[in-house]
Order: C-alpha cells, then structure tokens, then sequence
C-alpha cells in the first residue's frame, strides 16, 4: 500500500517521500522501496544460511543414536544396530565428500532392507531415526508406484517427497535419508501365469535402479506423475541413503528351505537342528530375497538386509508402558488433562496384551483394543463432575472388549 502521506519518512532509513520511488505505509510505520529491497536480501540470505545447517553435520556416534532408538523402540537390537551403523557412515561419508582427500578412498553408501512382520517397528524405527536426524527425511510407500506411462505415480514422487522435506534445497535433499515402505510389494509376480504384464513389480524395481545409486534425476516438485510442461529439478541421488522394509509374507519357508538344502549339501558344517526354527527371519540374506522375487540388480544395491522379531507377549506390555510416548503413557495423559487420574489393573494390560497376540497384527493391534476397551470412558468421564480418578478392571475391559467386537462384527 503506497502512502500518498507527503510527511511520511521511512522508519528504517529516515528519508521522506520525496527522496524515494514509493514509500509503503504499515500500520505503526512506513518502509521506503530500497529499504524493503534491502530487507528481503537479508532474509533471504538468512533463509539459505539455515538451509545450509545441513552442511553442519555432527558426527553421532552409533552406540548414541541406539540409544535414541532404545527410547522408543522397544527390541529389534539387530535392526537398530545396524541402522545406527549405517546413520553414521552416511554423516561420515557427507563430511568426507567435504573434506579433499588424498587417497582415492571413497566410501561407498549401503542402502539397507529392513524384513519384518507388519507392526514390528519398520516405520517406527526409521521415523525415531528422522527425528534425530540434522538431514531431510522422507517416507514413500512402494505400492503406489507403477512404471511411467501407468496410473500411479513415478518412482521420481519418491524424491519429491525428500525435496519438499528439504525445503526445495536441492543440496540439502541430496544428502537425505529415504525410508521405503512395503518394499516387497514390487517383487516379480510373473510366476503368476495370470499376470500379463507385470506393471507394479518388475518394472518398477527396474525403475527404482537408477534412484538408487548415484545419478541425476529429474523430479517434479510437486510430486504425481512428470508431464511435458512441468519444470524438474535435477537431483544427484548419489550421496541420499535408502532404507526399505517389508513383510515379505512367506519368506521364512525359502530361507528354511535354503537352510535345510545347504545342511545337506557338501558344503554344509552345520546341522539344520542349529537354527532357530521359531525365527527364521533372522537368518535373511540377499539370496531369499531374490527367491522372493526382487530381481538380483536391485538386492545388489542393498548391501545390508536384517530382519526385525517377531514381537512375543513380553515385548508386546513393554510397548505398551515403557517407550517416551508408550499407548498407556498418551491415555493416562489424555484422562489427566480432563483432571482425572487414570490407571489400570495389572491384569488389563496382559488382557490387552493376549487378544493383541491372537489378532496378529503385531504392536499395531494395542492401540485399536485400548480405544475399543477405554471409548466409552472417554465419552462419560469428562461429563461427570467429581471424578477425580479411575481404575480400569479387568471385568470393565473384558465387557468393553466384548461389546466392541461384537460391534465390529456386525459391521463387518
Ligand atoms: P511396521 O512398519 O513394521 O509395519 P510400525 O513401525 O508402523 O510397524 O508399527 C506400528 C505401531 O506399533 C507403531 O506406531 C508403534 O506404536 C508400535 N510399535 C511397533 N513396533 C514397536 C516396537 N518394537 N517398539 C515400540 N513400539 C512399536
């Protein structure tokens, strides 16, 4: 808004309106053009300054960012080692690509796959890991990617996300960590006669290749799927780290297959009556997954695979109580807020617990039986004058369980 104020000074620089092109009224001042010109350069150098705290990397040591992990994850030691491992040697790596080196040493990335029951804490391992980190992170979900020229989305939105988690700063996103999900969902279904063109698998595993290890891509911004008319922004995925997860529903009995195969061949030292047969899972190596039906120049590019265990009762209450935001936590905080101070019989949460193992959904069944056994509190409680507390009994529970999955049932 020009003021036509001819008193008017501009409360930056002090001069009147009749030194300066246009003079703009605010609602305490006045700011003259070249001072409002002036302005914006500051920002906007201030603005790059702190895209470029990428560049700041500090080193966190594995057994540091474990420990992290430990807050919110509760298990899967394995995974949160090797992703630790693997955090630190992406920062070192960007701090080597900085620092001129004198050898020809150059440290390579190692994407990692993550295999693992649903609801064992793929997800929730690499979020906690976004959280901690001074890098862009995003997470992008395998199944709805299709090869160009299908209905989906290309597998460059996958880098659109990283860009718009960056900011737009290309340089920051190239240094980022992509998360991506249901990985298995690309394998090779062509021994499904059925099938004839194989538009969500293989295709889109041969697409993901050139993503994954080092070369200029062109991503639209916005994400969806690249049209003519659109401007990419060129991004150098060589130094952007990818960790995968999946399910792989039935690869324990190739990996035992495998297994049993190689004790009885010449090869074999160990006995098959060695392995863990509860846990196969942990024995997991590129080969399955290529049995699996990832083709081998994709399993190539991840170097590191490791599994995640399956979560048994004991593990199942400790999620429930003890990582910084534990479901019981966030319900006792909810009530707490309403003034009430909610607790629960022991055995409620070993109720919770056990219909959580028979559903099967791993940690991720607590949550939904918590809101089926604790809804109808949550609606009377903080109508109810006077109520200063409440325990849940395991009676309570085991009826509001009871109604809640009959509800469930008729809506089915
Ligand atoms: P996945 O990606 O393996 O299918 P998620 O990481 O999405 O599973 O887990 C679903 C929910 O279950 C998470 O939000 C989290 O609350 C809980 N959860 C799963 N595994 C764990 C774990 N190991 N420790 C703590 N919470 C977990």
């Amino acid at each position: 808004m020009a003021s036509d104020n001819k008193k008017a000074k501009c409360s930056f620089c002090g001069r009147d309106n009749s030194q300066v092109k246009v003079m703009i009224a605010g609602t305490t001042g006045h700011i003259c053009d070249a001072c409002a010109d002036a302005a914006n350069n500051i920002a906007r150098q201030e603005d790059s300054s702190k895209k470029g705290n990428y560049a700041a990397l500090k080193l966190v040591k594995p057994t540091e960012i474990k420990e992290k992990l430990d807050e919110y994850v509760i298990g899967q030691d394995r995974a949160k080692r090797l992703l630790s491992v693997a955090v630190y040697n992406h920062y070192k790596r960007l701090n080597q690509s900085k620092i001129i080196s004198d050898d020809d040493v150059e440290i390579e990335k190692s994407n990692i796959i993550l295999v693992g029951e649903t609801g064992t804490g793929k997800t929730l391992l690499a979020k906690t890991i976004a959280r901690m980190l001074n890098v862009p992170f995003a997470i992008a979900d395998a199944t709805v990617l299709t090869e160009a020229g299908y209905v989906g989305e290309d597998v460059e939105s996958i880098l659109s996300r990283l860009l718009q988690a960056a900011d737009f700063d290309e340089k920051a996103a190239e240094r980022g960590i992509v998360f991506i999900d249901e990985i298995d969902k690309i394998a090779r279904k062509s021994d499904n006669p059925s099938i004839t063109r194989d538009v969500s698998g293989e295709g889109v595993q041969q697409a993901l290749l050139k993503l994954l290890e080092g070369s200029v891509v062109g991503v639209p911004p916005q994400g969806g799927r690249k049209h003519p008319e659109q401007k990419l922004i060129q991004i150098n995925t060589k130094n952007i780290l990818f960790v995968a997860g999946g399910a792989f529903d039935g690869i324990e009995r190739k990996i035992s297959n495998r297994l049993n195969t190689a004790s009885v061949g010449y090869s074999a030292s160990a006995n098959s009556d060695e392995y863990d047969k509860e846990n196969f899972l942990q024995y997991v190596t590129p080969q399955d997954l290529k049995s699996f039906g990832l083709i081998p120049e994709l399993v190539g590019r991840f170097p590191s695979v490791t599994n995640l265990d399956k979560l048994d009762a004991i593990a199942l209450k400790r999620i429930l109580l003890e990582p910084k935001n534990a479901i019981i936590k966030q319900y006792v905080k909810l009530f707490a807020l309403d003034g009430i101070a909610l607790s629960f019989d022991k055995y409620v949460l070993d109720f919770i617990v056990e219909k959580a193992m028979e559903n099967k959904l791993g940690a991720r069944g607590l949550r939904g039986i918590c809101e089926v056994i604790l809804t109808d509190l949550m609606y009377n409680l903080p109508s109810q004058k006077g109520v200063k507390e409440y325990k849940v009994t395991l009676e309570y529970a085991q009826e509001q369980f009871n109604i809640g999955g009959l509800k469930t049932m008729q809506l089915a």
